[in-house]
């Protein structure tokens, strides 16, 4: 839907606009107020209305940059994916099972596993666990009975002892081997008699992914057995007197894979291999298609980065069919299928909210210089310009314009100009180029030049939140996450702004955004209004962002609050978790509070020996100090 700037602003506009409906997978929506909903049925008339909720964590004490978390879409996505899973075996009569496992790296949010566990109770899901801490984490985690935990990752010792520890716990654990040199440690297990999970075989397909993780597979890919060390491993574990432990076989292309046919392609190689190796009397009972699953999160459906060319169904289609059709070739019974889909499975429940400070703009609104006969050239020559540029002379009139600015700037650097003239040059160009822009996007092609102007030329919303901690995708990727306002979305956005963060840092920002065709170096933004909160809420930030974020700045975890809809469709708000205080971040680095306080003690005590402070001051000041420790760190 195009929006002129004639029409009425309408509520169909702001989910157009957006996108919403593109990306939102049936749970996002706008009500009458013009509010961002979430719709944990995907029903609008039972919608969770988003500025309700950060309005009441607010008066819980809980300030934004505020995490919301969508616990109910957790459940929905294993729906989707295990009805998939279920629907494909249905329809090609698949006669083994699937199961779901969750890779606990995705998001290892302790109510974000166990609302995935009891979702997927009933399909078994389990979980993947990559490293030795996730390990220990998903051992004590109520996992349903008979639910596999994968551990993949490097290993060593420590790491085969937590593996054993959970299989005599009761858990099902398979050691996947990554490389040969884990197998040496793990057959040296063996000849001393300790306790042996079941093993794993990670595959180095030729295969790869597709889109910003492809580098994750292929033949340079980090993990995995080449052909031959996996003959090697199968043949030292069969002389072993091991043969059975072989279990599973696995894959993992890369996460977030946009192309469907690679999906196809690795399947059928991954099956092939399995199928030779049961022919050659090596039974193993399952298939790990790894993770890779993606979001379409500019909702293109197409293979671009931020999208994917295929729907869930597609993809459990062709995992099934695929590992079929090899199956039946080579005359083999077909494995039982898992998955570790992690992205798919928690990236919609997560929704980052965060409030604009300042704007920053480079060139005022409001701009009427207008000179006295007796104002220095190059400003009367500025001004001549600004007034008359036109669409026929706009790139003329603009470059002349470069000119007179350098020369403004070096009449200034000579002392031949006033600060007050040198303020009034500046305007003048930014005018100058502000219409310039308005009159070159006016051509059918625009050139380079005008583009990147256009760039410079939009305002920056100083967003309360710190880019490296709670997008750093973005950031390390150019990852792209949908935005919007959480509220005003029934009033025509007329600015364009990139987002700014807080940080001191020039890369903690947002300049790229989701489109359905490309990708928009500007957003939609409203004005912002003195006195009143303007928000805006990042979507689809449940996959990966909390585990990776940094202390960039000391920032810290932001906080978060859970919201659910209960059965009479009113919002509740089930759990609170404060973000770090600057106290926290403070000590990762090792600065103790009681070495801080202590410091601050004895600058207090100086000044107080030295008449500078008496000692009521002083204990007013350390007070002032404690408290500061114990506050949120991003701006109030
Ligand atoms: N399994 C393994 C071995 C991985 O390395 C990853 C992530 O890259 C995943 C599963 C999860 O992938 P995704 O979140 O794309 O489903």
């Amino acid at each position: 839907m195009s929006v002129s700037t004639l029409d009425r602003f309408t509520l169909e506009h702001a989910v157009a606009l957006y996108g919403i409906d593109a990306w939102g997978n049936g749970y996002f929506g706008v009500n009458e107020a013009g509010h961002l909903t979430v719709m944990p049925t995907r029903e609008p008339e039972r919608a969770i209305d988003v500025l309700q909720v950060v309005e009441e964590a607010r008066r819980r004490g809980l300030r934004t940059p505020l995490l919301l978390r969508f616990p109910q879409l957790l459940e929905a996505q294993v729906q989707e994916l295990t009805t998939a899973f279920a629907k494909a075996r249905e329809e090609f009569r698949y006669p083994a099972t699937y199961r779901p496992l969750f890779p606990l790296k995705v998001n290892h949010r302790r109510s974000v596993v166990e609302a995935l566990l009891r979702a997927g109770e009933e399909a078994g899901l389990g979980l993947e666990v990559g490293s030795r801490p996730e390990l220990l984490a998903a051992l004590a985690l109520p996992t349903p009975p008979g639910s596999l935990i994968v551990c993949n990752g490097y290993k060593d010792n420590a790491y085969l002892d937590a593996a054993a520890l959970a299989r005599r716990l009761g858990k099902r654990v398979i050691v996947v081997l990554e490389k040969l040199f884990e197998l040496d440690r793990y057959l040296a297990r063996a000849r001393n008699g300790a306790e042996l999970p079941e093993v794993g075989l990670r595959l180095r397909l030729h295969a790869r992914g597709s889109g910003l993780w492809e580098k994750s597979g292929g033949f340079a890919a980090k993990f995995g057995l080449t052909t031959s060390e996996l003959l090697t491993a199968v043949e030292r574990l069969s002389s072993a007197g091991l043969a059975d432990r072989i279990v599973m076989l696995h894959f993992h292309i890369g996460s977030q894979i946009t192309e469907i046919r690679r999906v196809k392609n690795a399947v059928r190689e991954a099956a092939r291999i399995y199928a030779k190796l049961c022919r050659s009397g090596r039974p193993i009972q399952f298939l790990d298609v790894g993770g890779g699953l993606g979001i379409d999160y500019d909702g293109s459906r197409t293979s671009s980065d931020a999208s994917i060319n295929y729907t869930v169904q597609e993809y459990a289609n062709d995992v099934v069919f695929g590992a079929l059709e090899v199956c039946q070739e080579e005359g083999v019974p077909p494995p039982h299928l898992l998955s570790e889909s992690g992205r798919r499975l928690v990236a919609y429940h997560a929704l980052l909210v965060v409030d604009v400070l300042d704007v920053i703009s480079p060139a005022p609104a409001e701009v009427e210089v207008a000179p006295e006969d007796n104002a220095p050239a190059v400003i009367r020559d500025l001004a001549e310009i600004a007034a008359t540029i036109s669409v026929k002379n706009y790139r003329e009139y603009y470059h002349d314009a470069l000119e007179y600015r350098d020369h403004l700037y070096s009449l200034f650097r000579l002392g031949l100009l006033s600060l007050e003239d040198r303020a009034r040059g500046e305007l003048l160009f930014w005018k100058i180029a502000e219409r310039a822009v308005a009159f070159a996007k006016t051509a059918k092609l625009v050139a380079d030049e005008f583009l990147e102007l256009e760039q410079r030329l939009h305002e920056k919303y100083i967003c309360n939140f710190s880019v490296f901690q709670s997008l750093p995708d973005h950031w390390a990727l150019d990852q792209l996450f949908p935005i919007v306002p959480i509220h005003r979305l029934n009033e025509r956005p007329v600015h364009r702004a990139t987002l700014v963060d807080i940080t001191c840092d020039s890369d903690g920002q947002v300049d790229k955004f989701v489109d359905l065709k490309a990708i928009k170096p500007a957003l939609e933004v409203h004005p912002c209004k003195r006195g009143e909160r303007y928000y805006l809420g990042v979507a689809l930030a449940g996959a990966y962002q909390d585990p990776m974020g940094d202390l960039h700045n000391l920032f810290g975890t932001v906080h978060e609050v859970q919201a659910v809809l209960d059965p009479e469709g009113r919002t509740v708000l089930t759990g609170t978790q404060r973000g770090d205080r600057a106290c926290d971040t403070l000590l990762r680095f090792g600065y103790t509070r009681r070495g801080l306080l202590a410091g601050v003690r004895a600058l207090i005590a100086r000044a107080e020996a030295e008449g500078r402070l008496d000692a009521a001051e002083g204990a007013t000041l350390l007070e002032r100090y404690r408290r500061a420790l114990g506050r949120y760190p991003y701006l109030a």
